[in-house]
């Protein structure tokens, strides 16, 4: 897996068991919770924990962690506002963080800590429908999406003179003092000011534009690299395409919800794409080569062997989804399908495999024209009423 995939973060070997994950995970975690350890870097190296346990710990997530690979699997996009360059992301999801914390810290992750200085930006969630083809092959798509930027303006800085200056309220350090007292005495409690917002500084001269909020709400059209194998409820993370920040603060990051649209033909059983193929009972009988359509729309042909019983599975290697590392494979589900119309000549070939077999045909059957099946399929509609 080369170094920094997530088994080499939380120290853990790929076999690892579910039990020695955790272990490892909670020993990390309780090590360089921020609100612990003081430590340079250690609120980075968490944030890096808590991903690789949010994958290591679900299996469903694992499988597909250990089917890409961690570059696929882990690498986000590089998104900025200057535009130009991008990659899709793909990323876990990390949504389930706070209920982590809640359960190990008896506090959500940063909660109850309030930070002075400029903030990120808020982090944007959308959801997107795609085609099972675009699930299996990946594909690129545009998508426009409503966020906060900074103002042209001024920037981002919420200064005309694109300069700010200490917030003279708190005298730079984002914080106010409050005195509260009770019967067990006098508390303070710092709380982030409010002439500043916490940031510290104030525009010099506040800008037309945006009021001095340094942004402005607009749409923006992102470019999402959706890597093959993709299923319902991932998460791409297109890093830098949320919110903007505070000036001077990194902007948040945009999450893409994915959802599969159920396909006409293909089902999808994990890596592996489930469809079916008619064939007579004298393919059924004597094996053939049937013509099947692949997820990308080639034709490959399927050697259905001699005797296949009805509901049978075959396996086409390699055809179903794409993974980077593996792909799945194309099962074909055989249905033999009794033919109710038939020429003559089939019809005195069938009444011979009949007769050399032993039996009757029915007297319905033997005639020439309609309803050779048809009567028995209404007997059969009665009896059941
Ligand atoms: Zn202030
Ligand atoms: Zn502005």
């Amino acid at each position: 897996m080369g170094p920094d995939s997530y088994y080499d973060i939380l120290g853990v070997s790929q076999s690892a068991s579910d039990t020695e994950i955790k272990k490892a995970y909670r020993s990390l975690a309780r090590k360089y919770h921020p609100d612990v350890c003081k430590e340079p870097g250690a609120e980075e190296k968490f944030k890096k924990i808590n991903e690789a346990y949010s994958v290591l710990s679900d299996a469903q997530k694992r499988a597909q962690y250990d089917n890409m690979g961690h570059e696929a699997y882990s690498s986000a996009s590089k998104g900025s506002y200057a535009g130009g360059g991008y990659s899709g992301g793909f990323s876990a999801d990390f949504s389930g963080f706070g209920d982590i914390f809640e359960t190990f810290f008896g506090g959500g992750f940063g909660g109850g800590r309030q930070r002075a200085g400029p903030r990120p930006g808020a982090d944007l969630l959308m959801k997107m429908r795609i085609t099972l083809e675009e699930a299996a092959l990946g594909t690129e798509k545009e998508v426009g999406v409503d966020h906060v930027e900074p103002c042209p303006e001024c920037d981002g800085s919420g200064s005309e003179t694109k300069k700010t200056t200490t917030c003279p309220t708190c005298g730079g350090s984002g914080q106010m003092r409050q005195m509260s007292q009770s019967i067990f005495g006098n508390f303070v409690r710092m709380t982030p000011c409010t002439a500043c917002g916490g940031r510290g500084r104030v525009p010099e001269t506040r800008c037309k534009a945006c009021g001095g909020t340094g942004h402005r709400r607009a749409r923006q059209t992102v470019k999402v690299r959706i890597p093959p194998g993709v299923d319902t409820g991932m998460r791409l993370r297109m890093e830098g395409y949320g919110d903007a920040g505070d000036y001077g603060a990194p902007p948040g990051d945009l999450y893409i919800e994915i959802s599969v649209a159920p396909h006409r033909s293909f089902t999808r059983r994990g890596d592996d794409l489930e469809t079916t193929v008619d064939i007579s009972p004298a393919q059924a009988v004597l094996g053939s080569e049937v013509e099947v359509q692949t997820i990308d729309g080639r034709t490959v042909v399927l050697n259905v062997p001699p005797g296949v019983q009805h509901n049978t599975g075959l396996k086409i290697p390699g055809e179903g989804v794409r993974w980077q590392t593996k792909p799945g494979d194309m099962l074909v589900r055989v249905r033999i399908v009794v033919p109710n119309r038939l020429t003559d000549e089939e019809r005195e070939l069938y009444l011979r495999l009949l007769e050399i077999e032993g039996h009757k045909p029915s007297a319905k059957g033997a005639k020439k024209g309609k309803g050779f099946f048809q009567d028995v399929v209404d007997k059969v509609k009665e009896t059941v009423k």
